[in-house]
Protein backbone atom coordinates (compact mmCIF):
# COMPACT_ATOMS: atom_id res chain seq x y z
CA UNK A 1 0.00 0.00 0.00
CA UNK A 2 1.66 3.16 -0.77
CA UNK A 3 1.62 6.23 1.28
CA UNK A 4 -1.02 8.21 -0.22
CA UNK A 5 -3.23 5.35 0.33
CA UNK A 6 -2.12 5.35 3.86
CA UNK A 7 -2.79 9.02 4.61
CA UNK A 8 -5.86 8.98 3.12
CA UNK A 9 -7.08 6.34 5.00
CA UNK A 10 -6.02 8.13 8.30
CA UNK A 11 -7.93 11.06 6.45
CA UNK A 12 -10.84 9.22 6.15
CA UNK A 13 -10.80 7.42 9.81
CA UNK A 14 -9.64 9.85 12.28
CA UNK A 15 -9.92 13.46 11.34
CA UNK A 16 -10.85 16.19 14.26
CA UNK A 17 -14.06 18.01 13.38
CA UNK A 18 -14.56 21.40 11.64
CA UNK A 19 -16.98 23.92 10.62
CA UNK A 20 -16.43 24.36 6.45
CA UNK A 21 -19.50 26.48 6.22
CA UNK A 22 -21.92 28.48 8.53
CA UNK A 23 -23.53 31.02 7.00
CA UNK A 24 -25.76 33.71 8.23
CA UNK A 25 -29.57 33.29 8.20
CA UNK A 26 -30.83 33.18 4.29
CA UNK A 27 -35.08 32.14 3.01
CA UNK A 28 -35.01 29.85 1.04
CA UNK A 29 -37.97 27.64 1.65
CA UNK A 30 -38.12 27.98 5.20
CA UNK A 31 -35.31 30.31 6.93
CA UNK A 32 -32.08 28.31 7.26
CA UNK A 33 -28.94 28.80 8.39
CA UNK A 34 -26.57 26.48 6.23
CA UNK A 35 -23.74 24.40 7.55
CA UNK A 36 -21.09 22.25 6.72
CA UNK A 37 -19.18 20.35 8.91
CA UNK A 38 -16.06 17.41 8.29
CA UNK A 39 -14.75 15.14 10.44
CA UNK A 40 -14.00 11.39 11.04
CA UNK A 41 -15.81 9.81 12.81
CA UNK A 42 -18.76 12.35 12.32
CA UNK A 43 -19.14 14.73 14.27
CA UNK A 44 -22.09 15.50 17.22
CA UNK A 45 -23.40 18.76 16.87
CA UNK A 46 -25.27 20.75 19.32
CA UNK A 47 -26.46 24.34 18.50
CA UNK A 48 -26.30 27.21 21.25
CA UNK A 49 -28.91 30.57 20.77
CA UNK A 50 -27.30 33.48 23.04
CA UNK A 51 -25.08 30.31 24.80
CA UNK A 52 -28.21 29.13 25.61
CA UNK A 53 -28.14 24.68 24.20
CA UNK A 54 -31.29 25.15 21.61
CA UNK A 55 -33.60 22.01 22.02
CA UNK A 56 -35.33 21.62 18.68
CA UNK A 57 -38.54 22.69 18.38
CA UNK A 58 -41.12 22.85 15.23
CA UNK A 59 -40.13 26.22 14.81
CA UNK A 60 -36.56 26.47 15.41
CA UNK A 61 -34.75 22.65 13.83
CA UNK A 62 -31.78 21.55 12.50
CA UNK A 63 -32.31 19.45 9.16
CA UNK A 64 -29.61 17.57 8.32
CA UNK A 65 -28.59 15.24 5.89
CA UNK A 66 -24.67 12.73 6.75
CA UNK A 67 -22.60 11.52 3.92
CA UNK A 68 -19.24 9.31 3.98
CA UNK A 69 -17.52 12.60 5.23
CA UNK A 70 -19.21 15.72 5.89
CA UNK A 71 -22.22 16.73 7.18
CA UNK A 72 -24.52 19.19 5.84
CA UNK A 73 -27.34 20.70 6.82
CA UNK A 74 -29.57 23.78 7.74
CA UNK A 75 -31.14 25.50 10.81
CA UNK A 76 -34.54 25.82 10.02
CA UNK A 77 -36.50 28.61 11.39
CA UNK A 78 -40.56 28.71 10.81
CA UNK A 79 -41.82 31.98 10.98
CA UNK A 80 -38.88 33.86 13.08
CA UNK A 81 -39.71 36.87 15.17
CA UNK A 82 -37.52 39.27 17.05
CA UNK A 83 -37.31 36.56 19.68
CA UNK A 84 -34.73 34.62 17.72
CA UNK A 85 -32.59 37.31 17.11
CA UNK A 86 -29.38 36.78 18.34
CA UNK A 87 -26.06 34.49 17.97
CA UNK A 88 -25.95 30.87 16.58
CA UNK A 89 -23.03 28.22 17.94
CA UNK A 90 -22.54 25.70 16.16
CA UNK A 91 -20.36 22.88 18.02
CA UNK A 92 -19.14 20.06 16.61
CA UNK A 93 -17.46 17.36 18.48
CA UNK A 94 -16.06 13.61 18.08
CA UNK A 95 -13.41 12.44 20.13
CA UNK A 96 -10.33 14.10 18.87
CA UNK A 97 -11.84 17.83 19.52
CA UNK A 98 -14.55 20.01 19.69
CA UNK A 99 -14.98 23.28 17.50
CA UNK A 100 -17.62 26.00 17.69
CA UNK A 101 -18.30 28.27 15.02
CA UNK A 102 -21.16 31.48 15.33
CA UNK A 103 -22.85 33.35 13.02
CA UNK A 104 -25.64 36.41 13.68
CA UNK A 105 -28.96 35.77 12.73
CA UNK A 106 -31.51 39.10 12.90
CA UNK A 107 -34.98 38.54 11.84
CA UNK A 108 -37.09 41.02 12.84
CA UNK A 109 -37.05 44.21 14.71
CA UNK A 110 -38.39 44.57 18.70
CA UNK A 111 -42.13 45.12 18.65
CA UNK A 112 -41.07 47.49 21.31
CA UNK A 113 -37.58 49.63 20.93
CA UNK A 114 -38.87 52.48 23.22
CA UNK A 115 -39.31 49.90 25.94
CA UNK A 116 -36.12 47.94 25.86
CA UNK A 117 -33.93 51.01 25.67
CA UNK A 118 -33.66 51.76 29.03
CA UNK A 119 -32.92 48.44 30.74
CA UNK A 120 -30.10 47.84 27.56
CA UNK A 121 -27.22 49.43 28.91
CA UNK A 122 -24.34 51.22 26.28
CA UNK A 123 -21.37 49.57 26.24
CA UNK A 124 -18.50 52.21 26.71
CA UNK A 125 -17.31 51.97 23.07
CA UNK A 126 -19.99 53.17 22.08
CA UNK A 127 -19.53 56.97 23.63
CA UNK A 128 -18.67 58.41 20.21
CA UNK A 129 -21.19 56.87 18.13
CA UNK A 130 -23.65 58.17 20.62
CA UNK A 131 -21.86 61.44 20.26
CA UNK A 132 -22.19 61.35 16.64
CA UNK A 133 -25.92 60.52 17.03
CA UNK A 134 -26.93 62.98 19.53
CA UNK A 135 -25.12 65.52 16.80
CA UNK A 136 -27.26 64.55 14.02
CA UNK A 137 -30.73 64.06 16.23
CA UNK A 138 -30.07 67.78 16.96
CA UNK A 139 -28.86 68.72 13.54
CA UNK A 140 -32.33 67.01 12.34
CA UNK A 141 -34.48 69.00 15.37
CA UNK A 142 -33.30 71.97 13.99
CA UNK A 143 -34.21 71.09 10.36
CA UNK A 144 -37.78 70.26 11.39
CA UNK A 145 -38.01 73.32 13.79
CA UNK A 146 -37.32 75.28 10.72
CA UNK A 147 -39.83 73.26 8.78
CA UNK A 148 -42.14 73.64 10.91
CA UNK A 149 -41.99 77.23 11.40
CA UNK A 150 -42.19 77.58 7.57
CA UNK A 151 -45.31 75.81 7.48
CA UNK A 152 -46.83 77.47 9.89
CA UNK A 153 -45.69 80.49 8.03
CA UNK A 154 -46.93 79.69 4.52
CA UNK A 155 -48.82 76.28 5.06
CA UNK A 156 -52.80 76.32 4.97
CA UNK A 157 -54.79 74.01 7.59
CA UNK A 158 -57.33 71.66 6.05
CA UNK A 159 -60.71 73.54 6.96
CA UNK A 160 -61.67 70.11 8.67
CA UNK A 161 -58.21 69.72 9.81
CA UNK A 162 -57.97 66.19 8.13
CA UNK A 163 -54.93 65.10 7.42
CA UNK A 164 -53.05 64.81 4.30
CA UNK A 165 -52.04 61.36 2.78
CA UNK A 166 -49.13 59.88 4.46
CA UNK A 167 -49.87 61.64 7.74
CA UNK A 168 -48.49 59.89 10.85
CA UNK A 169 -48.83 60.28 14.05
CA UNK A 170 -48.55 58.54 17.62
CA UNK A 171 -51.96 57.72 17.47
CA UNK A 172 -51.42 55.69 20.43
CA UNK A 173 -49.59 58.02 22.76
CA UNK A 174 -51.98 60.44 21.83
CA UNK A 175 -55.29 59.33 21.69
CA UNK A 176 -57.88 58.16 24.63
CA UNK A 177 -59.65 56.96 22.23
CA UNK A 178 -59.25 53.22 20.93
CA UNK A 179 -62.06 52.99 19.09
CA UNK A 180 -60.56 53.83 14.94
CA UNK A 181 -62.05 53.25 11.70
CA UNK A 182 -59.72 51.45 9.54
CA UNK A 183 -59.70 53.28 6.01
CA UNK A 184 -59.56 50.11 3.94
CA UNK A 185 -56.22 49.93 4.14
CA UNK A 186 -55.45 53.83 2.72
CA UNK A 187 -54.39 56.80 4.43
CA UNK A 188 -55.59 58.67 1.91
CA UNK A 189 -59.29 60.10 3.54
CA UNK A 190 -60.98 60.01 0.21
CA UNK A 191 -59.87 56.33 -1.23
CA UNK A 192 -62.79 54.33 -0.33
CA UNK A 193 -62.75 51.05 -1.70
CA UNK A 194 -59.36 49.50 -1.76
CA UNK A 195 -59.03 46.13 -0.83
CA UNK A 196 -57.93 44.71 2.22
CA UNK A 197 -59.62 45.60 5.59
CA UNK A 198 -55.89 45.90 7.28
CA UNK A 199 -54.09 48.69 8.24
CA UNK A 200 -50.25 47.90 8.83
CA UNK A 201 -49.30 49.52 11.17
CA UNK A 202 -45.69 50.55 11.76
CA UNK A 203 -43.43 49.83 15.12
CA UNK A 204 -44.08 53.29 16.73
CA UNK A 205 -45.19 55.16 14.09
CA UNK A 206 -49.22 54.36 13.20
CA UNK A 207 -50.76 56.26 9.97
CA UNK A 208 -53.62 58.90 11.43
CA UNK A 209 -57.26 56.99 11.32
CA UNK A 210 -59.79 59.02 10.76
CA UNK A 211 -63.23 59.51 12.01
CA UNK A 212 -65.28 57.05 10.06
CA UNK A 213 -67.72 59.92 9.32
CA UNK A 214 -65.40 61.88 7.33
CA UNK A 215 -65.61 59.21 4.77
CA UNK A 216 -69.37 57.39 5.33
CA UNK A 217 -71.30 59.97 2.80
CA UNK A 218 -69.96 60.17 -0.77
CA UNK A 219 -66.51 60.25 -1.96
CA UNK A 220 -65.65 63.93 -1.11
CA UNK A 221 -63.67 64.94 1.40
CA UNK A 222 -65.87 67.47 3.53
CA UNK A 223 -66.90 66.33 6.77
CA UNK A 224 -70.30 65.54 6.59
CA UNK A 225 -72.46 67.30 9.45
CA UNK A 226 -73.07 64.78 12.35
CA UNK A 227 -75.15 66.35 14.95
CA UNK A 228 -74.64 65.61 18.37
CA UNK A 229 -77.35 66.02 20.78
CA UNK A 230 -76.66 68.40 23.13
CA UNK A 231 -78.77 68.32 26.50
CA UNK A 232 -78.55 70.80 28.99
CA UNK A 233 -76.85 70.71 32.50
CA UNK A 234 -80.10 71.61 34.07
CA UNK A 235 -81.76 68.20 33.25
CA UNK A 236 -79.05 65.90 34.87
CA UNK A 237 -79.23 65.48 38.30
CA UNK A 238 -76.93 63.27 39.61
CA UNK A 239 -77.87 60.75 42.06
CA UNK A 240 -74.35 58.59 42.98
CA UNK A 241 -71.10 57.21 41.50
CA UNK A 242 -70.89 53.97 39.18
CA UNK A 243 -66.99 53.75 38.45
CA UNK A 244 -63.92 55.61 37.25
CA UNK A 245 -63.12 55.40 33.87
CA UNK A 246 -60.10 57.14 31.64
CA UNK A 247 -61.96 60.43 30.77
CA UNK A 248 -63.16 60.92 34.75
CA UNK A 249 -65.44 59.94 36.88
CA UNK A 250 -68.82 57.68 35.06
CA UNK A 251 -72.14 58.07 37.73
CA UNK A 252 -75.58 57.47 37.61
CA UNK A 253 -78.19 60.57 37.04
CA UNK A 254 -81.75 61.32 36.47
CA UNK A 255 -82.19 63.32 32.78
CA UNK A 256 -85.23 65.39 32.00
CA UNK A 257 -86.83 65.63 28.43
CA UNK A 258 -84.41 63.13 26.95
CA UNK A 259 -87.51 60.80 26.85
CA UNK A 260 -91.74 61.30 26.32
CA UNK A 261 -92.28 59.82 30.11
CA UNK A 262 -90.28 62.80 31.60
CA UNK A 263 -87.20 61.78 33.37
CA UNK A 264 -84.80 58.68 32.77
CA UNK A 265 -82.19 57.15 34.42
CA UNK A 266 -78.57 57.67 32.32
CA UNK A 267 -74.90 56.70 32.94
CA UNK A 268 -72.95 60.42 32.62
CA UNK A 269 -68.98 60.02 31.96
CA UNK A 270 -67.06 62.85 32.67
CA UNK A 271 -64.13 64.43 31.67
CA UNK A 272 -61.55 65.57 33.50
CA UNK A 273 -58.60 66.65 31.36
CA UNK A 274 -60.04 69.83 30.15
CA UNK A 275 -56.88 70.50 27.34
CA UNK A 276 -57.88 71.37 23.58
CA UNK A 277 -56.27 68.02 22.58
CA UNK A 278 -59.19 66.29 25.25
CA UNK A 279 -61.41 68.14 23.96
CA UNK A 280 -60.98 67.31 20.50
CA UNK A 281 -61.29 64.11 20.94
CA UNK A 282 -64.20 64.43 23.15
CA UNK A 283 -65.89 65.79 20.08
CA UNK A 284 -64.52 63.16 17.77
CA UNK A 285 -65.87 60.83 20.19
CA UNK A 286 -69.22 62.03 20.58
CA UNK A 287 -69.54 61.96 16.69
CA UNK A 288 -68.51 58.68 16.81
CA UNK A 289 -70.74 57.73 19.18
CA UNK A 290 -73.66 59.57 17.49
CA UNK A 291 -73.66 57.29 14.60
CA UNK A 292 -73.09 53.98 16.20
CA UNK A 293 -76.75 52.61 16.59
CA UNK A 294 -77.12 49.26 17.42
CA UNK A 295 -78.77 46.69 19.74
CA UNK A 296 -75.81 45.57 20.59
CA UNK A 297 -73.85 48.87 20.83
CA UNK A 298 -74.44 50.71 24.31
CA UNK A 299 -76.89 53.80 23.41
CA UNK A 300 -75.63 57.44 23.37
CA UNK A 301 -78.02 60.11 24.35
CA UNK A 302 -75.41 62.82 23.57
CA UNK A 303 -73.42 65.43 25.41
CA UNK A 304 -73.75 68.42 28.10
CA UNK A 305 -71.43 71.06 27.55
CA UNK A 306 -72.81 74.29 29.62
CA UNK A 307 -70.24 73.44 31.78
CA UNK A 308 -67.12 71.81 33.52
CA UNK A 309 -66.55 69.07 33.78
CA UNK A 310 -68.12 68.13 29.67
CA UNK A 311 -70.88 65.13 29.87
CA UNK A 312 -71.41 62.48 27.94
CA UNK A 313 -74.60 60.62 28.44
CA UNK A 314 -75.20 56.80 27.79
CA UNK A 315 -78.34 54.46 28.44
CA UNK A 316 -77.61 53.00 31.97
CA UNK A 317 -76.56 49.19 32.13
CA UNK A 318 -77.77 48.11 35.85
CA UNK A 319 -75.62 45.64 36.08
CA UNK A 320 -72.49 47.78 35.42
CA UNK A 321 -69.36 45.98 33.17
CA UNK A 322 -69.18 42.35 32.12
CA UNK A 323 -65.94 41.39 33.82
CA UNK A 324 -67.35 43.23 37.61
CA UNK A 325 -70.61 40.85 36.50
CA UNK A 326 -68.81 37.37 35.88
CA UNK A 327 -66.74 37.63 38.68
CA UNK A 328 -69.71 38.49 40.80
CA UNK A 329 -72.01 35.19 39.30
CA UNK A 330 -68.72 32.73 39.59
CA UNK A 331 -68.18 29.88 41.72
CA UNK A 332 -66.47 32.30 44.18
CA UNK A 333 -68.32 34.69 44.52
CA UNK A 334 -70.67 35.77 47.66
CA UNK A 335 -72.29 39.13 48.43
CA UNK A 336 -70.97 40.81 51.28
CA UNK A 337 -72.85 42.73 53.95
CA UNK A 338 -71.16 44.63 56.35
CA UNK A 339 -68.19 42.20 55.37
CA UNK A 340 -70.49 39.02 56.46
CA UNK A 341 -71.00 36.38 53.80
CA UNK A 342 -74.95 36.95 52.54
CA UNK A 343 -75.52 34.78 49.78
CA UNK A 344 -74.06 33.92 46.23
CA UNK A 345 -75.27 35.74 43.29
CA UNK A 346 -76.26 32.43 41.35
CA UNK A 347 -73.25 30.86 39.18
CA UNK A 348 -73.48 31.36 35.47
CA UNK A 349 -74.75 28.83 33.77
CA UNK A 350 -73.57 27.33 29.79
CA UNK A 351 -76.48 28.79 27.78
CA UNK A 352 -75.90 32.02 29.68
CA UNK A 353 -72.50 32.25 29.07
CA UNK A 354 -73.59 31.36 25.34
CA UNK A 355 -75.70 34.28 25.44
CA UNK A 356 -73.67 36.42 26.43
CA UNK A 357 -71.05 35.73 23.53
CA UNK A 358 -73.45 35.55 21.07
CA UNK A 359 -75.02 39.00 22.13
CA UNK A 360 -70.94 40.72 21.83
CA UNK A 361 -70.39 38.91 18.82
CA UNK A 362 -73.76 40.33 17.35
CA UNK A 363 -72.50 43.94 18.09
CA UNK A 364 -68.94 42.94 16.65
CA UNK A 365 -71.09 42.03 13.26
CA UNK A 366 -72.52 45.57 13.39
CA UNK A 367 -68.91 46.85 14.32
CA UNK A 368 -67.29 45.32 11.24
CA UNK A 369 -69.86 46.25 8.69
CA UNK A 370 -69.48 49.75 9.86
CA UNK A 371 -65.87 49.16 9.25
CA UNK A 372 -64.88 49.61 12.94
CA UNK A 373 -62.43 48.28 14.61
CA UNK A 374 -62.71 48.27 17.96
CA UNK A 375 -59.16 47.56 19.61
CA UNK A 376 -59.70 47.32 22.88
CA UNK A 377 -62.60 44.18 23.12
CA UNK A 378 -62.79 42.76 26.32
CA UNK A 379 -65.71 41.99 29.32
CA UNK A 380 -64.58 45.30 31.19
CA UNK A 381 -65.79 46.75 28.27
CA UNK A 382 -69.11 45.42 27.90
CA UNK A 383 -72.35 46.79 29.68
CA UNK A 384 -74.66 44.08 31.50
CA UNK A 385 -78.37 45.56 31.35
CA UNK A 386 -81.36 43.70 32.61
CA UNK A 387 -82.38 40.04 31.58
CA UNK A 388 -78.83 39.34 30.80
CA UNK A 389 -78.89 42.42 28.04
CA UNK A 390 -75.31 42.52 27.12
CA UNK A 391 -73.61 45.58 24.95
CA UNK A 392 -70.41 46.47 24.01
CA UNK A 393 -70.01 49.93 26.07
CA UNK A 394 -66.88 51.23 25.89
CA UNK A 395 -65.30 53.00 23.07
CA UNK A 396 -62.12 54.93 25.61
CA UNK A 397 -60.10 52.72 27.52
CA UNK A 398 -60.73 51.77 30.45
CA UNK A 399 -57.11 51.67 31.32
CA UNK A 400 -57.45 53.57 35.53
CA UNK A 401 -59.18 50.76 36.98
CA UNK A 402 -58.07 48.19 35.34
CA UNK A 403 -54.70 49.68 34.94
CA UNK A 404 -52.48 45.55 34.99
CA UNK A 405 -54.71 44.60 31.98
CA UNK A 406 -52.64 47.03 30.20
CA UNK A 407 -49.11 47.24 29.26
CA UNK A 408 -47.48 50.36 28.82
CA UNK A 409 -44.77 50.77 26.12
CA UNK A 410 -42.37 53.17 26.05
CA UNK A 411 -43.47 56.43 26.92
CA UNK A 412 -47.41 56.53 27.34
CA UNK A 413 -48.96 53.97 25.31
CA UNK A 414 -51.05 51.32 27.56
CA UNK A 415 -51.63 48.10 25.41
CA UNK A 416 -54.22 45.51 26.21
CA UNK A 417 -51.61 42.85 25.05
CA UNK A 418 -53.35 40.15 26.78
CA UNK A 419 -56.08 40.71 24.39
CA UNK A 420 -54.05 40.96 21.07
CA UNK A 421 -53.14 38.94 18.55
CA UNK A 422 -49.69 38.23 17.30
CA UNK A 423 -49.74 40.56 14.79
CA UNK A 424 -50.89 43.40 16.54
CA UNK A 425 -48.56 42.97 19.53
CA UNK A 426 -45.21 42.62 16.81
CA UNK A 427 -46.49 45.37 14.18
CA UNK A 428 -49.14 47.28 15.89
CA UNK A 429 -51.32 46.19 12.82
CA UNK A 430 -55.35 46.07 14.30
CA UNK A 431 -57.94 44.87 11.86
CA UNK A 432 -61.43 43.00 11.83
CA UNK A 433 -59.28 39.90 12.51
CA UNK A 434 -57.59 41.49 15.45
CA UNK A 435 -61.03 42.01 16.85
CA UNK A 436 -62.00 38.24 15.99
CA UNK A 437 -58.52 37.42 18.33
CA UNK A 438 -60.21 39.71 21.31
CA UNK A 439 -63.57 37.59 20.55
CA UNK A 440 -61.56 34.47 21.45
CA UNK A 441 -60.37 35.91 24.59
CA UNK A 442 -63.76 37.10 25.50
CA UNK A 443 -65.16 33.08 25.56
CA UNK A 444 -62.10 32.19 27.25
CA UNK A 445 -63.23 35.17 30.21
CA UNK A 446 -66.45 34.55 30.08
CA UNK A 447 -65.81 30.76 30.44
CA UNK A 448 -63.74 31.13 33.52
CA UNK A 449 -65.99 33.86 35.37
CA UNK A 450 -64.12 37.19 34.43
CA UNK A 451 -60.33 35.56 35.25
CA UNK A 452 -57.37 37.93 33.51
CA UNK A 453 -56.26 36.15 30.37
CA UNK A 454 -52.41 34.35 30.95
CA UNK A 455 -52.95 35.37 34.88
CA UNK A 456 -50.34 33.35 35.96
CA UNK A 457 -47.74 35.25 33.58
CA UNK A 458 -45.87 38.72 33.76
CA UNK A 459 -46.44 41.10 30.52
CA UNK A 460 -43.19 40.02 28.61
CA UNK A 461 -43.92 35.97 29.27
CA UNK A 462 -46.99 37.29 27.81
CA UNK A 463 -45.63 39.05 24.50
CA UNK A 464 -43.43 35.45 24.23
CA UNK A 465 -46.20 33.21 24.60
CA UNK A 466 -48.74 34.95 21.82
CA UNK A 467 -46.05 35.81 19.57
CA UNK A 468 -45.13 32.39 19.08
CA UNK A 469 -47.89 30.96 18.87
CA UNK A 470 -47.83 32.22 15.48
CA UNK A 471 -51.69 31.70 14.91
CA UNK A 472 -52.18 33.75 11.06
CA UNK A 473 -55.12 35.99 10.93
CA UNK A 474 -56.29 34.36 7.67
CA UNK A 475 -56.78 31.01 9.67
CA UNK A 476 -59.60 33.00 11.94
CA UNK A 477 -63.18 32.30 11.54
CA UNK A 478 -64.92 35.32 10.52
CA UNK A 479 -67.40 37.12 13.44
CA UNK A 480 -70.44 35.76 11.65
CA UNK A 481 -69.50 32.48 11.64
CA UNK A 482 -68.40 32.28 15.56
CA UNK A 483 -72.16 33.78 16.53
CA UNK A 484 -73.90 31.08 13.96
CA UNK A 485 -71.48 28.29 16.04
CA UNK A 486 -72.34 29.44 19.40
CA UNK A 487 -75.99 29.65 18.18
CA UNK A 488 -75.64 25.91 17.26
CA UNK A 489 -74.48 25.36 20.84
CA UNK A 490 -76.92 27.18 22.44
CA UNK A 491 -79.81 25.14 20.78
CA UNK A 492 -77.51 22.14 21.70
CA UNK A 493 -77.35 22.82 25.48
CA UNK A 494 -79.17 22.12 28.20
CA UNK A 495 -81.73 24.73 29.72
CA UNK A 496 -81.06 25.68 33.11
CA UNK A 497 -83.69 27.56 35.04
CA UNK A 498 -83.45 31.34 34.61
CA UNK A 499 -81.39 32.27 37.34
CA UNK A 500 -80.81 35.86 36.59
CA UNK A 501 -83.51 39.01 36.77
P1 LIG B 1 -63.93 54.91 30.41
O1 LIG B 1 -64.44 54.46 29.09
O2 LIG B 1 -63.85 56.38 30.49
O3 LIG B 1 -62.67 54.22 30.82
P2 LIG B 1 -65.81 53.15 31.56
O4 LIG B 1 -66.78 53.09 30.44
O5 LIG B 1 -64.88 52.00 31.69
O6 LIG B 1 -65.02 54.49 31.47
O7 LIG B 1 -66.59 53.32 32.90
C1 LIG B 1 -66.06 53.01 34.16
C2 LIG B 1 -67.06 52.19 34.94
O8 LIG B 1 -68.31 52.88 35.04
C3 LIG B 1 -67.38 50.87 34.26
O9 LIG B 1 -66.47 49.87 34.63
C4 LIG B 1 -68.80 50.58 34.74
O10 LIG B 1 -68.79 49.91 35.96
C5 LIG B 1 -69.39 51.97 34.91
N1 LIG B 1 -70.21 52.33 33.73
C6 LIG B 1 -69.77 52.90 32.59
N2 LIG B 1 -70.78 53.08 31.71
C7 LIG B 1 -71.90 52.62 32.30
C8 LIG B 1 -73.26 52.52 31.90
N3 LIG B 1 -73.67 52.95 30.70
N4 LIG B 1 -74.13 51.97 32.76
C9 LIG B 1 -73.72 51.53 33.98
N5 LIG B 1 -72.44 51.60 34.40
C10 LIG B 1 -71.53 52.13 33.60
Amino acid sequence: MSNWHWSSLLFCFLVPPTIVKLEEPARYHDTCILFTVRGSPLPTLRWFHDNKELTPNKYVHPDVDYYKDDIEGCLTFKNPTHFNNGNYTLEATNYLGVVTSSVHGHFLNMPFPDSVTAETPKPQEDAFGVFIAVGLATFACVILVILFLLINKYGRRSKFNIKGPGAVMNVEENSTSPLHHVNHGVISPCALDNGSDSVVIGLSRIPIIENPQYFRHGHNCSKPTTYVHHIKQRDIVLKRELGEGAFGKVFLAECYNLSPTKKMLVAVKTLKDLTLAARKDFQHEAELLTNLQHEHIVKFYGVCVDGDPLIMVFEYMKHGDLNKFLRAHGPDAMMLVDGQPLQTNGELGLVQMLQIASQIAAGMIYLASQHFVHRDLATRNCLVGNGLLVKIGDFGMSRDIYSTDYYRVGGHTMLPIRWMPPESIMYRKFTTESDVWSFGVILWEIFTYGKQPWFQLANNEVIECITQGRREPQQRLIIKDIQQKLFALMKAAPVYLDILG
